[in-house]
């Protein structure tokens, strides 16, 4: 349909192959132009077009700079009108001498003589209709796509034309029941008034179908996998009547908080199905969700199976296995002198473990032994087997791609339950759209007890004495027999590969502080005669686990870390928390590291040092986190702040590509009516066989995410 040379360029530039890809380049805004006058009539400041002949060309060049004025002389026979190009000389070629061409534009004035600054031109070609080519151009809405030097937007318009005028009876795959419900154009209308408006209203119209159309199919996809893990079988787990949970309850120190008994819940009565349960819990940061999880465990080992906890760092790992190992006390002891009857044993099974360690983790996942397997990425290794392996917990979701969790099922007999859990709560179309094939239980509240934790930010810029202020505040916590954590975005002063930092702001990367440099200044200084350590990514996994040991047991005061203590560490004893240069960290990491404080019936602090000037958008970032302690709230604005393809994260890596149009901070309500359709097609068509066309959209869908995951190894 269009030439090879034109088919090439499409592909390298914006990876076009087919018509219907063509049709998916949508315009990224629209133009209007004038309509068709004569030279000799225009005005200053009208918004024109011309049909004219080029009768003189020339280009100027200005010493020193690249590029020069192509100067257009343009004549209808009325009267003449200059065109002025700056710095594109390859317009040279297309403007030749006697070449005809539309020429449109807003009319201005210099040196007195009217001329078009960079116009919107289209060329006719040589014993083509030109009436035809007016009507086509004059006046029209018209469409600005992303384009290319090799590839100009009018050259796109031209495919465009033809592409659309090759449509005939496109067939829509949205049911008419859904499509007349908002009042949608159909696929085809949409098209052409997107490619083509009449005029802005029907742009839009045909913007918000198609947009609509990318969290309709997004949800149905999402919607039908869910409706699919229905269908399957697994074993249903109940707690036993006398059994280790109940035990287990009996002993809590603490009483679960309304939320946790709530969520509780729900997942006894997703394990007590026999389709895999499929469940995210997102929860405010230090809400409880440790405790919830282990419950859900013990009700799987209370039937007989086993449950694996997935961590995403060894530190936060070695941290559930030694609070799994207090919370239960003689309940994990299965097998020696001073265990209850229905105790289980609790395994740990991580990458840097010695063989022996190792051997022994194993045999008790594969005899079935432990009941509970905590782990880090090693747990996804061949070797690993389990007896039954009955739920999957994955902490930190957001560490984990759906290939890791997948990885995980395939050790169980029959299709084992999943409950994901989040500390970093998102908005609800973000979940719907990230995770809409799970279940979703939130927890928004705090036990009780807790006192709030005060944020204040730092500028080193403004008053320098309050860094020295900042280190008076954690000597006093000391001497109260509190503890504090001081983070610093880089492990050390020389490169930043090692970094565990995943999220720099800026590029200067100079004079940040680093953990290597600032633990023993530090020690030898503002903080001299306190217990300080540091603690870091680079280090080997006994290392940090001896020193998190030693800080949980209060035998450390200051703890001088990285990030790696960003998500789930608890130390109820620790209150104060000092980040350097924390503009170089997100909204919701802040607000993460910041839960490490505040966990104890102690107030917790968090000071935030930076050297960003006020009213810098870091610096209202910082005052954001400073002036909220709502996750929910801190994660939209976090969000609002990356590109979409952030927002989504990786577990939609697959089906972003699908997502031209769709934004879903912006979307929202777009995406709740869309999801409400989704699920009133599945009800009523549960396998789509009603909505063939639906159906084949959902298949491309699929496929397409199954080769983009491949794509990227
Ligand atoms: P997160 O949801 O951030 O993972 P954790 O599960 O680590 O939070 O819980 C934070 C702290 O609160 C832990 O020390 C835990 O023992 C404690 N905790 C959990 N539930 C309660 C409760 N209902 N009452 C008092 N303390 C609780
Ligand atoms: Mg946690």
């Amino acid at each position: 349909m269009v030439g090879d040379r034109t088919a090439k360029v499409l592909y390298d530039a914006f990876a076009i192959k087919t018509v219907g890809d063509l049709l998916r380049h949508y315009p990224r805004r629209y133009m209007v132009r004038g309509e068709l006058s004569d030279i000799a009539e225009l005005k200053e400041g009208d918004e024109v077009t011309i049909l004219a002949e080029v009768s003189a060309s020339t280009t100027r060049h200005i010493r020193g700079r690249k590029g020069g004025i192509l100067e257009v002389i343009v004549t209808d026979g009325s009267d003449k009108l200059s065109l002025t190009f700056f710095n594109q000389p390859w317009r040279e070629k297309e403007l030749k001498v006697g070449a005809q061409g539309l020429f449109a534009g807003k009319v201005g004035v210099f040196n007195k003589k009217k001329q078009l600054t960079h116009p919107d031109y289209q060329m006719i070609v040589d014993g083509s209709d030109v009436d035809n080519a007016v009507d086509n151009f004059a006046g029209k809405y018209l469409p600005v796509y992303a384009a290319t030097s090799k590839l100009p937007s009018w050259k796109i318009s031209q495919c465009m034309d033809m592409a659309v005028a090759s449509l005939d009876d496109l067939e829509d795959y949205l049911p008419d029941e859904v499509r007349n419900a908002h009042n949608f154009p159909t696929l085809q209308q949409a098209l052409v008034q997107l490619h083509s408006p009449a005029d802005l209203d029907h742009a839009e119209a045909a913007r918000e179908r198609l947009t609509f159309d990318e969290a309709f199919l997004l949800q149905l996809m999402l919607v039908l996998r869910k409706a699919q893990l229905r269908k399957l079988h697994s074993v249903s787990r109940k707690a036993k009547k006398g059994g280790i949970l109940e035990a287990f309850d009996a002993a809590l120190p603490f009483e679960l908080t309304g939320g946790q008994l709530s969520v509780t819940q729900e997942i006894e009565s997703d394990l007590a199905q026999s389709h895999p349960m499929h469940r995210l819990l997102q929860g405010e940061v230090g809400s409880g969700k440790t405790v919830v999880a282990l419950r859900a465990m013990l009700a799987v080992v209370d039937s007989g199976g086993q449950a694996a906890l997935l961590a995403p760092t060894e530190v936060l790992a070695a941290q559930h296995l030694r609070t799994f190992e207090k919370l239960l006390g003689p309940l994990g002891h299965a097998g020696m002198l001073d265990s209850p009857r229905d105790a289980t044993q609790v395994t740990l099974i991580t990458g840097s473990q010695n063989t022996a360690a190792r051997k022994a983790a194993l045999s008790l996942a594969a005899t079935g032994e432990a009941g509970i397997i905590i782990g880090t990425h090693a747990l996804l290794g061949e070797k690993i087997e389990f007896a039954d392996l009955g739920l999957i917990v994955v902490d930190e979701q957001h560490r984990f791609g759906v290939e890791q969790r997948d990885a995980l099922k395939e050790k169980a007999l029959k299709p084992p339950h999943l409950l994901v859990m989040t500390a970093t709560p998102i908005p609800r179309t973000v979940a719907m759209t990230v995770f809409g094939d799970l279940d979703v239980s939130t927890l928004r509240e705090l036990p009780l007890g807790r006192s709030p934790i005060t944020t204040h930010v730092i500028s080193v810029l403004e008053k320098p004495a309050f860094l020295d202020r900042a280190w008076e505040r954690i000597r006093e916590e000391v001497a109260q027999g509190h503890q504090a954590y001081v983070v610093a975005p880089r492990i050390s002063a020389s490169g930043d590969e090692n970094s565990d930092i995943d999220f720099l702001f800026g590029q200067e990367t100079n004079d940040i502080t680093s953990v290597e440099e600032l633990a023993p200044r530090l020690a030898g200084d503002a903080l001299a005669g306190l217990r300080v350590a540091d603690l870091h990514g680079r280090q080997s996994a006994d290392v940090k686990d001896a020193t998190m040991r030693a800080f949980a047991a209060g035998e450390i005061d200051v703890l001088v870390s990285t990030t790696v203590i960003e998500v789930g560490v608890d130390v109820a004893n620790a209150t104060v928390m000092v980040i350097l240069d924390a503009d170089r960290f997100g909204v919701s990491q802040l607000h993460q590291l910041r839960g490490r404080v505040g966990r104890g019936s102690a107030p917790g602090l968090c000071l935030l040092v930076t050297n960003s000037p006020a009213d810098s958008p870091a610096r209202i970032r910082l005052d954001a986190v400073a002036g909220s302690l709502d996750g929910f709230e801190l994660s939209r604005i976090d969000l609002e702040q990356r590109r979409e393809g952030d927002v989504l994260g990786a577990s939609q890596s697959g089906t972003r590509s699908h997502l031209r149009l769709l934004r879903v901070l912006r979307d929202e309500e777009l995406i709740e009516r869309a999801r409400a359709d989704a699920e009133g097609i599945i009800a009523a068509s549960p396998d789509l066989s009603s909505y063939p066309g639906l159906a084949r959209e959902i298949a491309q869908l699929a496929k397409d995410a199954a080769t983009d995951y491949l794509d990227k190894g």
